[in-house]
């Protein structure tokens, strides 16, 4: 059955915590504070299947169990398929180690200058700046280290990390990740980023967090502020599904570009969550009515446990075919798979060349269409009586 949603409805309101004054609601440390982290009270709200329940016991050991209640309030609690459950409720599936997986499956230790530094192409660095989130996606790329369930003890050496980027001129580009950076303290990011900022050669300074689709509550005025301060800052946020598209989202991404902050989307292709053309495109039409540019969807990265979320790429190739060319290009991300090992993100977008040669480039459009492009020309025959100015006569 096709996906649907009504297109003129995005979710909002309180939910299971409506007793709750909305001052609280609004308030981002009470949503933290209030996250479910426990089984218990997990089943308070709705039943676990024995794989979740399993799941949820194993957590501790694998990557943290944390939900805000706002986003709790996402998951259709009647359905064990809900592509949002999928996304934040522990699963035994995650116990099951396959061929090919990695605790470290891009090589992020290896290219590791400093702590919690990533200098892995020649003009960008992936700074780390924490290890905790809001709420934890159990297909955690960093779930080696995110949440701290596996002791790895990350800690990010911001000092070192600064006199690093400072020390290399070749660094344009700057990317605080986690863990996720909107997670610090305003002052703390006021501080980070004004010295990212101080450094001349740094021209490009953003950010990737999940915050605005955990807590949307962060993104206040105050943290608004600071990006308008110390601007342009860019951010990626991550969605994976239409159904987190709410009216909270929206109006916190309203406040990111009336401060100047450019967004983008990545989303990471996800078996039973979108795995989908018809959910792709609602997603990414979504993402378009609330000012975010879809930037990349991830094939999912080989981590241990994640098998049960892993999509065949031909899938992942089928769903831009889909897209492009039969709706706006703005809503058309790109496909990459993170090379394993190291080797950075690399494009697998479907092709639509057939044949490039020294005299003509065939290609075919989105509707399978063949066309040809000439790439030699010569001068034709100049037609009688056609009057040709002066200096083409000499
Ligand atoms: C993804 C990533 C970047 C940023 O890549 P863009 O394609 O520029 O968005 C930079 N460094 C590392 C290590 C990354 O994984």
């Amino acid at each position: 059955m096709p996906y649907t949603e009504d297109r003129s409805v995005w979710f909002e309101g309180q939910g299971l915590w409506s007793h709750v004054p909305a001052a609280d609601w609004q308030d981002w440390v009470w949503q933290l504070k209030n996250r479910l982290t426990m089984v218990e009270q997990l089943e308070r709200y709705m039943t676990l299947t024995p794989g979740e329940k399993a799941g949820c016991l194993f957590a501790n050991q694998k990557l943290a169990l944390a939900i805000t209640p706002y986003f709790f309030n996402l998951i259709d609690r009647n359905d064990p398929d809900c592509p949002i459950r999928k996304q934040v409720i522990p699963h035994r599936d995650e116990m099951i180690i396959s061929s090919g997986e990695m605790l470290d499956s891009l090589g992020e230790d290896e290219h590791s200058p400093v702590p919690g530094l990533v200098h892995r192409y020649p003009d960008r660095v992936l700074f780390l700046v924490t290890d905790r989130c809001a709420a934890y996606c159990r297909y955690c790329t960093r779930s080696r280290l995110v949440s701290n369930a596996q002791d790895y003890n990350f800690h990010s050496e911001y000092e070192q990390a600064l006199r690093y980027i400072e020390a290399h001129p070749e660094i344009r580009d700057v990317l605080l990740s986690g863990g996720d950076p909107l997670l610090l303290s305003d002052k703390k990011l006021d501080h980070l980023v004004g010295r990212l900022r101080a450094i001349k050669h740094v021209e490009f300074i953003r950010l990737g967090s999940r915050i605005p689709v955990f807590l949307p509550q962060r993104i206040t005025p105050e943290l608004c502020e600071i990006f308008k301060k110390h601007g342009p800052i860019w951010l990626s946020i991550h969605l994976n599904h239409p159904k987190e598209a709410t009216q909270e989202l929206k109006e916190a991404c309203e406040r990111l570009s009336f401060a100047g902050v450019p967004l983008g989307n990545q989303s990471v292709l996800l078996k039973g969550v979108n795995d989908d053309p018809d959910v792709m495109k609602a997603l990414v039409h979504r993402l378009l009515r609330m000012r975010v540019r879809p930037y990349y969807i991830y094939q999912m990265d080989l981590i241990t446990g994640s098998a049960h979320f892993k999509v065949d790429v031909r899938k992942g190739i089928e769903i831009i075919r889909t897209l492009r060319g039969h709706t706006t290009g703005y809503a058309v991300p790109q496909y990459v798979i993170d090379a394993p090992g190291g080797g950075g993100k690399v494009p697998v977008n479907p092709d639509y060349v057939e044949k490039i040669t020294d005299d003509e480039v065939v290609f075919h459009n989105f509707e399978g269409k063949i066309f040809r492009y000439p790439l030699k020309s010569s001068p034709l025959p100049v037609p009688a009586g056609t009057v040709m100015p002066a200096e083409i006569h000499m």
